[in-house]
């Protein structure tokens, strides 16, 4: 049976594309003598890389940066593999292979890494040093081991553990970096992330890697005012209806009305990353107008006290605000995971 067309999504997600390229030339420049690249991982941080990829593209971008092996295929529609770096690296023979059938670089992370790269036949890769986040990467004492010198490294990179504070951290990372990057040839050296680059130009070196900034989070407080709001979400009113006092709204009835009111339920609930700690204390927006959250977010579904529009309804959307470090100050989630809980059930346009 052939289906029709599904019916338009009650859950858009507009990007603005124009904002997003904004973003990363921003943050090019920011990198003066280096060129940016761009975090593209998770679906472009939930933004979606359809939409994200040919924006950055347009932008200028030419090196882009994944975690998963998964994420590869995607961003083949858009560019050759030999843009692509997969910051997981390589775990095993399937991995190899694929890298090579794709031409996607493996980020080699351990001597374990880089011993399977060799015996896979080598060839183009890139290097993360850990240089003090002790998550990925070689550790300084293992950067002279000669199987990483019969690499072949593209990029020579290392990742930057607290570039959101001014910590001491920073700088020890940096100076690890310029001492043990002569020791190992490369390419291209390559450090910041979103944060690294307001760090200043020091942290540069000649790639950058944003991600969080690029989707429109505020990284530091130098970016503000030079990045823009990338993802508007919005929501479909299902039903309206009038509440008396006493009487409570949705599961375990955690709100209940002190008077006359005319409720809201909205189409958007925690399993479109609209979480439960984003209920009591936030508001949706009609036309600039505030709809306050009654009790309890659902999976589906969320309430709002709609008394203040009283031409309010079902079939009109709802705006979600979605001022990244607003809304991750106010729920207490971080701007990264705002924006990669965003769920599917979005239609995203662009
Ligand atoms: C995710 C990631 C980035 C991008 O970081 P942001 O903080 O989002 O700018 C850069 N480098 C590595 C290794 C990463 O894992």
């Amino acid at each position: 049976m052939k289906l029709p067309e599904a019916p338009p999504a009650s859950l858009r997600l507009r990007i603005d594309r124009d904002a997003l390229a904004a973003n990363w030339r921003a943050l090019d420049r920011l990198s003066g003598g280096a060129r940016a690249g761009a975090a593209v991982k998770a679906d472009a941080y939930g933004v979606g890389v359809d939409h994200a990829v040919p924006a950055l593209l347009a932008a200028g971008a030419r090196d882009f940066f994944v975690a998963h092996w998964g994420e590869v295929a995607p961003l083949l529609a858009h560019v050759p593999g030999e843009q692509v770096s997969v910051l997981h690296g390589v775990l095993n023979e399937a991995e190899t292979a694929y890298a090579r059938a794709t031409g996607a670089r493996p980020v080699i992370n351990s001597l374990r890494q880089a011993a399977l790269w060799l015996e896979s036949g080598g060839g183009p890769c890139d290097l993360m040093l850990d240089t003090g986040i002790n998550r990925l990467g070689i550790p300084p004492h293992e950067a002279g081991d000669p199987r990483l010198a019969a690499l072949d490294v593209h990029v020579l990179m290392s990742h930057l553990a607290s570039a959101d504070e001014d910590a001491e951290l920073n700088r020890l990372q940096l100076a690890r970096l310029h001492q043990l990057a002569p020791t190992i040839p490369h390419r291209h050296l390559s450090l910041a992330n979103s944060a690294g680059i307001a760090l200043g130009q020091d942290y540069a070196a000649d790639l950058t890697r944003p991600g969080v900034a690029l989707y429109g989070g505020i990284a530091r407080r130098e970016l503000a005012g030079l990045i823009g709001q990338v993802v508007f979400p919005r929501a479909t009113v299902l039903q309206r209806r009038r509440i008396g006092p006493g009487e409570s709204v949705g599961y375990n009835a955690i709100f209940i009305a002190k008077r006359e009111m005319e409720v809201a339920t909205v189409s958007i609930g925690y399993a479109d990353g609209f979480l439960r700690c984003r209920g009591a204390g936030f508001a949706m927006q009609h036309q600039g107008i505030d709809l306050p959250v009654l009790g309890r977010v659902s999976m589906d579904m969320t309430v709002v006290d709609c008394s203040a529009i009283p031409s309010l309804s079902a079939g009109d959307y709802v705006e979600i605000p979605f001022d990244l470090p607003a809304e991750a100050q106010r729920s207490g989630l971080s701007q990264y995971e705002l924006l990669t809980t965003i769920g599917h059930r979005f239609s995203r346009q662009s």
